[in-house]
Protein backbone atom coordinates (compact mmCIF):
# COMPACT_ATOMS: atom_id res chain seq x y z
CA UNK A 1 0.00 0.00 0.00
CA UNK A 2 1.02 3.61 0.17
CA UNK A 3 1.95 3.84 3.44
CA UNK A 4 4.41 1.58 3.19
CA UNK A 5 6.19 2.56 0.12
CA UNK A 6 6.06 5.95 1.72
CA UNK A 7 8.17 4.21 4.32
CA UNK A 8 10.39 2.27 1.87
CA UNK A 9 11.11 5.77 0.22
CA UNK A 10 11.99 6.91 3.71
CA UNK A 11 13.69 4.38 4.50
CA UNK A 12 16.03 5.04 1.45
CA UNK A 13 16.84 8.39 3.14
CA UNK A 14 18.64 7.00 5.60
CA UNK A 15 22.37 7.19 6.22
CA UNK A 16 22.44 10.43 4.34
CA UNK A 17 24.15 13.87 5.73
CA UNK A 18 22.13 15.99 3.77
CA UNK A 19 18.76 15.55 2.14
CA UNK A 20 19.46 15.95 -1.77
CA UNK A 21 17.20 17.73 -3.84
CA UNK A 22 16.35 14.68 -5.71
CA UNK A 23 15.91 12.61 -2.70
CA UNK A 24 13.25 14.95 -1.59
CA UNK A 25 11.59 15.73 -5.02
CA UNK A 26 10.51 11.45 -4.63
CA UNK A 27 9.60 11.70 -1.51
CA UNK A 28 7.62 15.03 -2.08
CA UNK A 29 6.09 12.02 -5.17
CA UNK A 30 5.27 9.59 -3.02
CA UNK A 31 4.12 12.53 -0.35
CA UNK A 32 1.63 13.59 -2.69
CA UNK A 33 -0.02 10.43 -3.72
CA UNK A 34 -0.95 9.42 0.09
CA UNK A 35 -2.52 12.65 0.60
CA UNK A 36 -4.11 12.94 -2.98
CA UNK A 37 -5.10 8.97 -1.60
CA UNK A 38 -6.65 10.54 1.33
CA UNK A 39 -8.74 12.82 0.03
CA UNK A 40 -6.96 15.93 0.04
CA UNK A 41 -8.00 18.94 -3.06
CA UNK A 42 -5.91 18.19 -5.32
CA UNK A 43 -4.94 22.30 -5.48
CA UNK A 44 -4.03 21.84 -1.40
CA UNK A 45 -1.71 18.87 -2.44
CA UNK A 46 0.24 21.08 -4.50
CA UNK A 47 1.12 24.09 -2.60
CA UNK A 48 1.51 22.13 0.34
CA UNK A 49 3.93 19.61 -1.35
CA UNK A 50 5.73 22.96 -2.75
CA UNK A 51 5.84 24.45 0.85
CA UNK A 52 7.70 21.25 1.71
CA UNK A 53 10.10 20.72 -0.49
CA UNK A 54 11.44 24.45 -0.09
CA UNK A 55 11.70 23.44 4.02
CA UNK A 56 13.08 20.23 3.64
CA UNK A 57 15.61 20.66 0.42
CA UNK A 58 19.35 21.31 2.17
CA UNK A 59 18.52 21.31 5.88
CA UNK A 60 20.83 20.10 8.18
CA UNK A 61 19.69 16.90 9.47
CA UNK A 62 19.89 16.50 13.08
CA UNK A 63 21.68 14.00 15.05
CA UNK A 64 19.04 12.20 16.74
CA UNK A 65 16.72 11.56 13.92
CA UNK A 66 17.18 10.42 10.07
CA UNK A 67 17.23 12.60 7.09
CA UNK A 68 13.74 10.33 6.55
CA UNK A 69 12.01 11.23 9.83
CA UNK A 70 12.96 14.53 9.16
CA UNK A 71 11.18 15.00 5.94
CA UNK A 72 8.23 13.14 8.03
CA UNK A 73 8.63 15.62 10.41
CA UNK A 74 8.46 18.47 8.44
CA UNK A 75 5.07 16.96 6.84
CA UNK A 76 3.82 16.06 10.03
CA UNK A 77 4.44 20.29 11.17
CA UNK A 78 3.29 21.54 7.57
CA UNK A 79 0.01 19.50 7.81
CA UNK A 80 -0.62 20.66 11.70
CA UNK A 81 0.03 23.85 10.88
CA UNK A 82 -2.52 23.82 7.47
CA UNK A 83 -5.38 22.81 9.76
CA UNK A 84 -4.60 25.79 11.83
CA UNK A 85 -4.58 25.35 16.05
CA UNK A 86 -7.10 24.07 18.38
CA UNK A 87 -9.64 26.35 17.84
CA UNK A 88 -12.53 23.92 19.59
CA UNK A 89 -14.24 26.95 21.38
CA UNK A 90 -17.62 27.91 20.10
CA UNK A 91 -18.06 31.86 20.11
CA UNK A 92 -20.13 33.63 22.49
CA UNK A 93 -22.17 37.11 21.99
CA UNK A 94 -21.60 39.84 23.60
CA UNK A 95 -25.19 39.99 24.60
CA UNK A 96 -26.54 36.40 25.54
CA UNK A 97 -28.31 34.33 24.37
CA UNK A 98 -25.32 33.14 22.16
CA UNK A 99 -26.70 31.75 18.63
CA UNK A 100 -25.95 29.00 16.77
CA UNK A 101 -26.76 27.22 13.85
CA UNK A 102 -26.01 24.18 12.67
CA UNK A 103 -26.29 22.92 9.11
CA UNK A 104 -25.32 20.57 6.70
CA UNK A 105 -26.46 17.73 4.21
CA UNK A 106 -29.13 15.03 5.03
CA UNK A 107 -27.22 12.41 7.64
CA UNK A 108 -23.97 13.88 8.41
CA UNK A 109 -24.76 14.10 11.72
CA UNK A 110 -26.38 17.62 12.53
CA UNK A 111 -28.97 16.49 15.22
CA UNK A 112 -27.07 14.04 16.92
CA UNK A 113 -23.99 16.97 16.79
CA UNK A 114 -26.25 19.41 18.19
CA UNK A 115 -27.07 17.22 21.49
CA UNK A 116 -23.45 16.26 21.93
CA UNK A 117 -22.93 20.06 21.64
CA UNK A 118 -25.08 20.89 24.48
CA UNK A 119 -23.99 17.87 26.14
CA UNK A 120 -20.54 19.69 26.35
CA UNK A 121 -22.27 23.58 26.60
CA UNK A 122 -23.51 21.90 29.77
CA UNK A 123 -20.58 20.34 31.23
CA UNK A 124 -19.26 24.08 30.84
CA UNK A 125 -22.27 25.24 33.24
CA UNK A 126 -23.94 26.61 30.65
CA UNK A 127 -27.77 26.55 29.74
CA UNK A 128 -27.97 25.54 26.23
CA UNK A 129 -31.80 25.77 24.38
CA UNK A 130 -32.18 23.25 21.66
CA UNK A 131 -34.34 24.16 18.48
CA UNK A 132 -36.16 21.45 16.12
CA UNK A 133 -35.86 23.27 13.01
CA UNK A 134 -35.81 20.51 10.71
CA UNK A 135 -39.72 19.87 10.01
CA UNK A 136 -39.71 17.70 7.09
CA UNK A 137 -38.13 14.91 8.12
CA UNK A 138 -41.17 13.18 10.51
CA UNK A 139 -38.84 12.04 13.00
CA UNK A 140 -36.45 14.97 13.48
CA UNK A 141 -38.18 16.18 15.86
CA UNK A 142 -38.71 13.59 18.38
CA UNK A 143 -35.08 12.52 18.04
CA UNK A 144 -34.03 15.95 18.93
CA UNK A 145 -36.38 15.22 21.91
CA UNK A 146 -35.31 12.47 23.18
CA UNK A 147 -31.45 13.48 22.51
CA UNK A 148 -32.68 16.31 24.75
CA UNK A 149 -33.83 14.32 27.71
CA UNK A 150 -30.56 12.40 27.48
CA UNK A 151 -28.27 15.70 27.99
CA UNK A 152 -31.27 16.89 30.37
CA UNK A 153 -31.93 20.34 28.41
CA UNK A 154 -34.77 21.78 26.95
CA UNK A 155 -35.98 21.56 23.67
CA UNK A 156 -38.12 24.40 21.42
CA UNK A 157 -40.46 23.07 18.91
CA UNK A 158 -43.85 24.21 17.28
CA UNK A 159 -44.48 21.45 15.43
CA UNK A 160 -44.05 20.54 12.05
CA UNK A 161 -46.51 23.42 10.59
CA UNK A 162 -44.76 26.30 11.28
CA UNK A 163 -42.16 27.45 9.00
CA UNK A 164 -38.33 27.38 10.21
CA UNK A 165 -38.00 30.55 10.08
CA UNK A 166 -40.51 31.74 12.20
CA UNK A 167 -39.16 28.62 14.79
CA UNK A 168 -35.42 29.96 14.61
CA UNK A 169 -37.15 33.20 15.23
CA UNK A 170 -39.74 32.24 18.35
CA UNK A 171 -37.17 30.39 20.26
CA UNK A 172 -34.64 33.27 20.49
CA UNK A 173 -37.02 35.07 22.12
CA UNK A 174 -37.79 31.99 24.30
CA UNK A 175 -34.14 31.91 25.42
CA UNK A 176 -34.33 35.40 26.26
CA UNK A 177 -37.20 35.18 28.20
CA UNK A 178 -35.88 32.38 29.74
CA UNK A 179 -32.62 32.99 30.65
CA UNK A 180 -30.99 30.40 28.10
CA UNK A 181 -27.50 31.06 26.94
CA UNK A 182 -27.07 29.42 23.73
CA UNK A 183 -29.35 28.50 21.11
CA UNK A 184 -28.67 25.74 19.20
CA UNK A 185 -30.93 25.41 15.61
CA UNK A 186 -30.98 21.94 14.69
CA UNK A 187 -32.06 22.33 10.41
CA UNK A 188 -32.84 20.35 7.60
CA UNK A 189 -30.93 18.68 5.27
CA UNK A 190 -31.18 17.96 1.49
CA UNK A 191 -29.20 14.94 0.29
CA UNK A 192 -27.39 17.37 -2.35
CA UNK A 193 -26.35 21.04 -2.00
CA UNK A 194 -29.88 22.55 -2.90
CA UNK A 195 -31.65 26.40 -3.82
CA UNK A 196 -34.45 25.25 -1.32
CA UNK A 197 -32.29 24.03 1.51
CA UNK A 198 -29.71 27.03 0.61
CA UNK A 199 -32.55 29.69 0.80
CA UNK A 200 -34.31 28.37 3.68
CA UNK A 201 -30.62 28.41 5.72
CA UNK A 202 -30.32 32.16 4.80
CA UNK A 203 -33.70 33.44 5.41
CA UNK A 204 -33.21 31.47 9.20
CA UNK A 205 -29.52 33.14 9.54
CA UNK A 206 -30.69 36.55 8.23
CA UNK A 207 -34.24 36.26 10.74
CA UNK A 208 -31.69 35.19 13.70
CA UNK A 209 -28.05 36.43 13.11
CA UNK A 210 -26.44 33.22 14.69
CA UNK A 211 -22.85 33.73 15.62
CA UNK A 212 -21.99 30.45 14.47
CA UNK A 213 -23.00 28.94 11.70
CA UNK A 214 -21.35 25.11 12.43
CA UNK A 215 -21.38 23.03 8.82
CA UNK A 216 -21.76 19.19 10.21
CA UNK A 217 -19.77 16.81 7.73
CA UNK A 218 -19.42 13.21 7.14
CA UNK A 219 -15.38 12.72 6.80
CA UNK A 220 -16.26 9.30 5.53
CA UNK A 221 -17.65 11.07 2.27
CA UNK A 222 -14.22 12.35 0.90
CA UNK A 223 -13.97 14.49 -1.47
CA UNK A 224 -17.72 15.30 -1.79
CA UNK A 225 -17.66 16.60 1.99
CA UNK A 226 -15.24 19.09 0.36
CA UNK A 227 -17.45 20.35 -2.02
CA UNK A 228 -20.30 20.57 0.21
CA UNK A 229 -18.50 22.83 2.20
CA UNK A 230 -17.24 24.98 -0.36
CA UNK A 231 -20.84 25.06 -1.53
CA UNK A 232 -21.88 25.88 1.77
CA UNK A 233 -19.25 28.61 2.79
CA UNK A 234 -19.94 30.37 -0.13
CA UNK A 235 -23.76 31.02 -0.14
CA UNK A 236 -24.10 31.04 4.19
CA UNK A 237 -20.86 32.31 5.21
CA UNK A 238 -19.69 29.11 7.65
CA UNK A 239 -17.85 30.22 10.63
CA UNK A 240 -16.37 26.44 11.68
CA UNK A 241 -16.85 23.06 10.85
CA UNK A 242 -17.63 19.78 12.73
CA UNK A 243 -16.01 16.59 10.93
CA UNK A 244 -18.32 13.64 12.07
CA UNK A 245 -17.46 9.61 11.96
CA UNK A 246 -14.12 10.26 11.93
CA UNK A 247 -14.43 6.96 14.45
CA UNK A 248 -14.64 5.35 10.97
CA UNK A 249 -11.99 4.14 8.97
CA UNK A 250 -11.51 7.21 6.72
CA UNK A 251 -8.25 8.78 6.19
CA UNK A 252 -9.53 12.28 7.35
CA UNK A 253 -8.11 14.23 4.30
CA UNK A 254 -11.46 16.26 4.05
CA UNK A 255 -10.19 17.90 7.24
CA UNK A 256 -7.40 19.40 5.65
CA UNK A 257 -9.16 20.57 2.28
CA UNK A 258 -11.82 22.03 4.03
CA UNK A 259 -9.58 24.22 6.53
CA UNK A 260 -7.76 25.28 3.78
CA UNK A 261 -11.01 26.05 0.94
CA UNK A 262 -12.97 27.80 3.43
CA UNK A 263 -10.39 29.60 5.75
CA UNK A 264 -12.28 28.23 8.46
CA UNK A 265 -11.18 25.88 11.28
CA UNK A 266 -12.30 22.18 12.13
CA UNK A 267 -13.60 23.27 15.76
CA UNK A 268 -14.90 19.44 16.91
CA UNK A 269 -14.83 16.09 15.69
CA UNK A 270 -17.54 13.30 15.78
CA UNK A 271 -16.04 10.31 17.16
CA UNK A 272 -18.95 8.06 17.73
CA UNK A 273 -22.79 7.82 18.11
CA UNK A 274 -22.75 8.18 21.83
CA UNK A 275 -24.04 11.92 23.27
CA UNK A 276 -20.16 12.25 24.83
CA UNK A 277 -18.26 11.31 21.47
CA UNK A 278 -17.36 14.64 20.64
CA UNK A 279 -13.91 15.90 20.88
CA UNK A 280 -11.84 19.04 20.39
CA UNK A 281 -10.48 18.71 17.18
CA UNK A 282 -6.34 17.83 17.27
CA UNK A 283 -4.67 18.85 13.84
CA UNK A 284 -1.47 17.19 14.76
CA UNK A 285 -3.26 13.53 15.46
CA UNK A 286 -5.26 14.05 12.38
CA UNK A 287 -1.72 15.00 10.60
CA UNK A 288 -0.44 11.62 11.64
CA UNK A 289 -3.79 9.96 10.41
CA UNK A 290 -3.72 11.46 6.72
CA UNK A 291 -0.04 10.37 6.59
CA UNK A 292 -1.91 6.99 7.23
CA UNK A 293 0.53 5.72 9.42
CA UNK A 294 -0.34 7.05 13.34
CA UNK A 295 3.54 7.78 14.37
CA UNK A 296 4.36 4.14 13.34
CA UNK A 297 7.23 4.77 11.79
CA UNK A 298 9.03 6.53 15.02
CA UNK A 299 7.40 3.61 17.20
CA UNK A 300 9.27 1.45 14.93
CA UNK A 301 12.52 3.44 15.05
CA UNK A 302 12.22 3.47 18.77
CA UNK A 303 11.80 0.16 19.32
CA UNK A 304 14.35 -0.82 17.28
CA UNK A 305 16.76 0.97 19.25
CA UNK A 306 15.88 -0.29 22.46
CA UNK A 307 13.88 -4.03 21.81
CA UNK A 308 16.49 -6.81 21.79
CA UNK A 309 15.65 -7.37 18.31
CA UNK A 310 15.56 -11.76 18.69
CA UNK A 311 13.56 -11.66 21.57
CA UNK A 312 11.40 -8.60 19.52
CA UNK A 313 10.72 -11.15 16.88
CA UNK A 314 10.21 -14.45 19.11
CA UNK A 315 7.38 -12.72 21.28
CA UNK A 316 5.72 -10.96 18.03
CA UNK A 317 5.69 -13.95 16.47
CA UNK A 318 3.69 -15.77 19.75
CA UNK A 319 1.57 -12.78 19.78
CA UNK A 320 0.35 -13.29 16.55
CA UNK A 321 -0.60 -16.67 16.82
CA UNK A 322 -1.64 -16.07 19.93
CA UNK A 323 0.43 -17.84 22.17
CA UNK A 324 1.78 -14.27 24.00
CA UNK A 325 1.35 -15.15 27.83
CA UNK A 326 2.11 -13.79 30.74
CA UNK A 327 5.97 -14.21 30.67
CA UNK A 328 5.53 -12.65 27.56
CA UNK A 329 3.59 -9.64 28.99
CA UNK A 330 6.57 -9.35 31.72
CA UNK A 331 9.16 -9.32 28.92
CA UNK A 332 7.40 -7.19 27.17
CA UNK A 333 7.11 -4.69 30.02
CA UNK A 334 10.18 -4.38 30.54
CA UNK A 335 10.93 -3.76 27.12
CA UNK A 336 8.62 -1.06 26.34
CA UNK A 337 9.44 0.84 29.91
CA UNK A 338 13.17 1.65 27.92
CA UNK A 339 11.11 3.10 25.67
CA UNK A 340 9.34 5.02 27.35
CA UNK A 341 5.94 5.73 29.08
CA UNK A 342 3.52 3.30 27.71
CA UNK A 343 0.48 6.12 27.53
CA UNK A 344 3.17 7.52 24.81
CA UNK A 345 4.09 4.15 22.89
CA UNK A 346 -0.01 2.97 22.33
CA UNK A 347 -0.78 6.88 21.54
CA UNK A 348 1.18 6.30 18.46
CA UNK A 349 -0.56 3.37 17.16
CA UNK A 350 -3.37 4.31 15.17
CA UNK A 351 -6.69 4.18 16.51
CA UNK A 352 -5.52 3.24 19.92
CA UNK A 353 -4.45 6.49 21.52
CA UNK A 354 -8.09 6.54 23.41
CA UNK A 355 -8.52 2.82 25.14
CA UNK A 356 -9.08 3.73 28.11
CA UNK A 357 -8.59 0.79 29.87
CA UNK A 358 -5.05 1.79 29.05
CA UNK A 359 -4.98 5.24 29.97
CA UNK A 360 -3.79 3.94 33.69
CA UNK A 361 -1.14 1.61 32.56
CA UNK A 362 1.88 3.42 34.04
CA UNK A 363 4.75 1.47 33.97
CA UNK A 364 7.64 2.09 36.99
CA UNK A 365 9.79 -0.32 38.18
CA UNK A 366 8.07 -1.12 41.59
CA UNK A 367 5.22 -1.91 39.28
CA UNK A 368 6.97 -4.17 37.40
CA UNK A 369 8.69 -5.78 40.33
CA UNK A 370 4.99 -6.58 41.40
CA UNK A 371 4.22 -7.83 38.05
CA UNK A 372 7.24 -10.14 37.94
CA UNK A 373 6.78 -11.35 41.72
CA UNK A 374 3.04 -12.16 41.05
CA UNK A 375 4.11 -13.94 37.23
CA UNK A 376 6.48 -15.37 39.19
CA UNK A 377 4.31 -16.90 41.60
CA UNK A 378 1.87 -18.48 39.24
CA UNK A 379 2.22 -22.09 37.64
CA UNK A 380 3.76 -22.67 34.31
CA UNK A 381 0.56 -23.58 33.34
CA UNK A 382 -1.25 -20.19 34.83
CA UNK A 383 0.95 -18.32 33.21
CA UNK A 384 -0.23 -19.56 29.21
CA UNK A 385 -3.53 -19.49 30.30
CA UNK A 386 -4.45 -17.40 32.95
CA UNK A 387 -8.04 -18.11 32.67
CA UNK A 388 -7.65 -21.22 35.04
CA UNK A 389 -6.96 -19.02 37.80
CA UNK A 390 -10.07 -19.20 40.09
CA UNK A 391 -10.16 -16.41 42.81
CA UNK A 392 -9.24 -18.99 45.54
CA UNK A 393 -5.58 -19.49 43.20
CA UNK A 394 -5.84 -15.60 42.68
CA UNK A 395 -5.75 -14.82 46.20
CA UNK A 396 -3.14 -17.12 47.02
CA UNK A 397 -1.06 -15.90 44.23
CA UNK A 398 -1.23 -12.80 46.15
CA UNK A 399 -0.28 -13.67 49.38
CA UNK A 400 2.71 -15.19 47.67
CA UNK A 401 3.50 -12.72 45.63
CA UNK A 402 3.38 -9.40 48.66
CA UNK A 403 0.20 -7.92 46.28
CA UNK A 404 -3.79 -7.93 46.36
CA UNK A 405 -6.22 -9.61 44.94
CA UNK A 406 -6.82 -6.52 43.23
CA UNK A 407 -2.97 -6.18 41.81
CA UNK A 408 -3.30 -9.72 40.92
CA UNK A 409 -6.73 -8.87 38.83
CA UNK A 410 -5.66 -5.80 37.41
CA UNK A 411 -2.48 -7.47 35.69
CA UNK A 412 -4.84 -9.56 34.34
CA UNK A 413 -7.13 -7.26 33.00
CA UNK A 414 -4.27 -5.22 31.66
CA UNK A 415 -3.18 -8.62 30.04
CA UNK A 416 -6.31 -9.76 28.45
CA UNK A 417 -6.92 -6.01 26.92
CA UNK A 418 -3.34 -6.47 25.72
CA UNK A 419 -3.74 -9.49 24.02
CA UNK A 420 -7.02 -8.13 22.35
CA UNK A 421 -4.89 -5.40 21.11
CA UNK A 422 -2.22 -7.68 19.75
CA UNK A 423 -4.40 -9.85 17.71
CA UNK A 424 -5.49 -6.40 16.02
CA UNK A 425 -2.52 -5.16 15.07
CA UNK A 426 -1.21 -8.30 12.95
CA UNK A 427 -0.24 -4.96 10.58
CA UNK A 428 2.54 -3.78 12.81
CA UNK A 429 4.00 -6.84 13.24
CA UNK A 430 4.39 -7.56 9.74
CA UNK A 431 5.79 -3.71 9.44
CA UNK A 432 8.22 -4.27 11.92
CA UNK A 433 9.48 -7.64 10.72
CA UNK A 434 9.86 -6.33 7.36
CA UNK A 435 11.91 -3.97 8.46
CA UNK A 436 14.10 -5.78 10.37
CA UNK A 437 14.57 -8.08 7.59
CA UNK A 438 16.16 -5.37 5.73
CA UNK A 439 18.50 -4.35 7.65
P1 LIG B 1 -28.58 14.62 10.30
O1 LIG B 1 -29.45 14.10 9.20
O2 LIG B 1 -27.48 15.49 9.77
O3 LIG B 1 -29.32 15.27 11.39
O4 LIG B 1 -27.83 13.36 10.91
P2 LIG B 1 -28.12 12.56 12.26
O5 LIG B 1 -27.71 13.37 13.44
O6 LIG B 1 -29.51 12.04 12.25
O7 LIG B 1 -27.07 11.39 12.12
C1 LIG B 1 -27.10 10.45 11.07
C2 LIG B 1 -26.43 9.17 11.54
O8 LIG B 1 -25.07 9.37 11.75
C3 LIG B 1 -27.00 8.66 12.84
O9 LIG B 1 -27.14 7.27 12.77
C4 LIG B 1 -25.95 9.04 13.86
O10 LIG B 1 -25.95 8.18 14.96
C5 LIG B 1 -24.70 8.91 13.03
N1 LIG B 1 -23.59 9.74 13.54
C6 LIG B 1 -23.56 11.06 13.77
N2 LIG B 1 -22.34 11.46 14.20
C7 LIG B 1 -21.57 10.36 14.26
C8 LIG B 1 -20.20 10.10 14.60
O11 LIG B 1 -19.40 10.98 14.97
N3 LIG B 1 -19.78 8.81 14.51
C9 LIG B 1 -20.61 7.81 14.10
N4 LIG B 1 -20.12 6.58 14.04
N5 LIG B 1 -21.88 8.02 13.76
C10 LIG B 1 -22.37 9.26 13.83
MG1 LIG C 1 -31.32 15.77 11.56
Amino acid sequence: GLSSRLQETFQRLRGKGKLTEDDVKEAMREVRLALLEADVNFKVVKQFVEKVRERAIGQEVLKSLTPGQQVIKIVNDELTELMGGTQSRIAQAAKPPTVVMMVGLQGAGKTTTTGKLANLLKKQNRYPLLVAGDIYRPAAIKQLQVLGEQVKTSVFSLGDQVSPVEIAKQAVEHAKMHGFDYVLIDTAGRLHVDEALMDELKQIRDAVQPEEILLVVDAMTGQDAVNVAENFHQQLGITGTILTKLDGDTRGGAALSIRAVTGTPVKFAGMGEKLDALEPFHPDRMASRILGMGDVLSLIEKAQETIDQEKAQEASKRMMSGEFSLEDFLEQMQQLKKMGPLQDILGMLPGLGNNKALKNVNIDDKQIGRVEAIIRSMTPKERLDPKVMNASRRRRIAAGSGTTVQDVNRLLNQFAEMQRMMKQLPGLAKRMNKKKGKK
